[in-house]
C-alpha cells in the first residue's frame, strides 16, 4: 500500500478537544493518512498529569484495596471534556469506564490500567473522524517472555488493515499469548505507530508531536539551534544513546526493516517540514555534523600496566571482573600501555571496592583508579566520512573553549566522535563544537 500513510499522535497533540480539531484537520486534508495511532490524552499545561499517569496512580490505589472513585471521576472528566468540546453527539464512554472501574476492582493489571488511556482516546477520535476503531489487544501481540511479536501480529493485523479504508488504533498496548494485556514502555504509541505502517508497507510514517523535529543541539544549553533536516537511522541511533530523545528508541526497528522514512512532525506548525529520518540518504548534509548530544554521570576505569599489549587475555579479564558484579560498560578506549573503561556511575555505585580488586587479583596493573563526574559527548554525521579535518575543527574548538579531553573514541562506522571532558566543562564544551561546526559548512 504505497500511497498510503501511517500517523501517529502523541498525547500533547490529543490532550484536549482543540487539539482534537487540530489533529482532526490534519488527517483530513491528505486523503492517504489512512491509518492513525493515537496516545492517551497528554498535558494541557506544564502542571497538568498525562492521563496515563493518572491511570497508573488510580489503579495503585485499586490495587492497595484504597478507595479510587476520586481520582477515577478525574479521569473520566478528561474524556468527556474532549467529547462535550468536539460537540460528539449520540456518544458515551460510559459503558467502558464501568467496564474499566469493574476490573480496577478484580485487579485487572497495571499494564490494562494504563492501556485504558489509548484505548479510550482512540475510540473517541474513530468517532469524530469517522474513521473504524481496531483495538490493538486483538491484533498486537507479545511472545511467553513478553518480546512483541512481530510474526504473529503481522499475519493478524495486515489483513485486518486490508479491509479497512481508515481507522485509529490505539497506540502502546497488545496482549500476551493467555489473552492479558502488556503495554511497551513508557512512549510506547511510537512503537506501534511503526508497527502498523510495517505492516501496511506505508509509504511514510509521520510522527506529530509537539517539536518540529530534532534539533542539531539541545536547546537548554545551545540557544536557538539549527533543526536537522535528515537524519539516518544509525545516526538517530547515536544520538538517542546519549539522551536526544523524541521517538521512542525501539520504534525504528519495524520501519527500518521495511525501509519506510520516519517524518518528525508538529501538531502545532504542520506547515514546518520538520525530521526526515532515512536508512539512506543521497541528499547532501547541510553541515558536516548531523547532530551533537551528550550525557553527564560517567566514570572511567583507568589501568595501567607495561607491556599491557603483550599479555594475551589482558582486555578479557578486565571485563571478567565487571561482569563479576555485573556490570556493563560504555566505552573502551586504550592505549599502548593504558585502558580506561567508562562506566555508568549509577551502575558502578557500591561495586567500585569489589571491581578494582577482582582487577586487581586479576591482571596486577601499576596503576589502577576510577574518575568520576566525566560527561560523554558525541559529535555524530555521515558527512564526516567524506570530509577531512573533523577532528581538528573539533579539538580546536575544545582547545580554544579551555575545555581538557580525557577521552577520545572514534566509531569504526566514522559516523561519530565520542569525547570524553569533566562535567563541568560539559555545557561550554557543547557551544564550542556547535559554534565551530555549524558556522562551518561542508
Ligand atoms: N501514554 C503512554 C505514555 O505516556 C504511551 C505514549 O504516549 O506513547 O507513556
Amino acid at each position: 500500500m504505497k500511497e498510503t500513510k501511517v500517523v501517529k499522535f502523541g498525547g500533547s497533540s490529543l490532550a484536549d478537544a482543540n487539539q482534537f480539531r487540530k489533529v482532526a484537520d490534519i488527517i483530513l486534508a491528505d486523503p492517504t493518512r489512512r491509518f492513525v495511532v493515537a496516545s492517551a490524552p497528554g498535558k494541557r499545561l506544564v502542571e497538568d498529569i498525562k492521563v496515563t499517569d493518572m491511570l497508573y496512580n488510580c489503579y495503585e490505589l485499586a490495587s492497595e484495596g484504597e478507595k479510587f472513585e476520586e481520582q477515577f471521576n478525574l479521569i473520566k472528566e478528561r474524556y468527556n471534556g474532549i467529547i462535550e468540546g468536539l460537540g460528539i453527539q449520540d456518544f458515551s464512554l460510559d459503558e467502558d469506564f464501568d467496564i474499566i472501574k469493574g476490573a480496577f476492582s478484580h485487579m485487572a493489571g497495571r499494564d490494562y490500567a494504563a492501556s485504558r488511556g489509548e484505548f479510550l482516546n482512540s475510540k473517541v477520535l474513530a468517532k469524530f473522524l469517522g474513521f473504524d476503531f481496531i483495538d490493538a489487544a486483538k491484533y498486537i501481540f507479545f511472545n511467553e517472555r513478553g518480546e512483541f511479536d512481530w510474526n504473529k501480529t503481522s499475519e493478524k493485523l495486515a489483513p485486518k488493515l486490508a479491509k479497512s479504508e481508515y481507522a485509529v488504533i490505539p497506540g502502546f498496548y497488545g496482549s500476551m499469548p493467555n489473552g492479558t494485556i502488556k503495554t511497551f514502555s513508557r512512549g510506547g504509541s511510537d512503537v506501534t505507530g511503526s508497527i502498523v505502517a510495517r505492516a501496511v508497507d506505508a509509504m511514510i510514517y509521520e510522527n506529530w508531536t509537539d517539536v518540529s523535529g530534532f534539533l542539531i543541539c539541545d536547546p537548554r544549553i545551545v540557544n536557538n539551534p539549527s533543526p536537522i533536516n535528515t537524519i539516518t537511522y544509525a545516526e538517530l541511533r547515536e544520538l538517542a544513546y546519549m539522551g536526544a530523545t523524541v521517538l521512542h528508541e525501539d520504534a525504528i526497528f519495524p520501519v527500518r526493516a521495511a525501509g519506510i522514512p520516519v517524518n518528525i512532525k508538529n501538531t502545532n506548525c504542520p506547515q514546518d517540514r520538520g525530521t526526515m529520518i532515512v536508512s539512506e540518504t543521497a541528499e547532501p548534509c547541510e553541515h558536516i555534523i548531523t547532530g551533537i548530544a551528550g550525557k553527564k554521570g560517567m566514570s572511567v576505569i583507568n589501568i595501567e600496566k607495561d607491556k599491557m599489549n603483550s599479555e594475551v587475555g589482558f582486555g578479557r579479564n578486565v571485563l571478567r571482573a565487571l561482569e563479576k558484579s555485573n556490570v556493563s560498560f560504555e566505552h573502551m578506549p586504550s592505549g599502548v600501555d593504558t585502558m580506561s573503561v567508562v562506566i555508568q556511575t549509577d551502575a558502578l555505585a557500591g561495586k567500585e571496592t569489589a571491581i578494582l580488586d577482582e582487577i586487581r587479583s586479576r591482571v596486577h596493573p601499576d596503576q589502577l583508579f576510577i574518575e568520576s563526574n566525566l560527561a560523554l559527548i558525541a559529535v555524530v554525521g555521515r558527512g564526516m566520512k567524506s570530509a577531512r579535518g573533523t577532528a581538528a575543527i573539533l579539538f580546536t574548538a575544545l582547545a580554544e573553549a579551555r575545555v581538557n579531553i580525557k577521552m577520545i573514541d572514534q566509531g569504526s562506522s566514522e559516523l561519530n566522535i565520542i569525547i570524553g571532558v569533566a562535567e563541568e566543562d560539559f555545557e561550554v564544551a557543547l557551544r564550542a563544537i556547535y559554534n565551530a561546526f555549524i558556522k562551518v559548512k561542508k
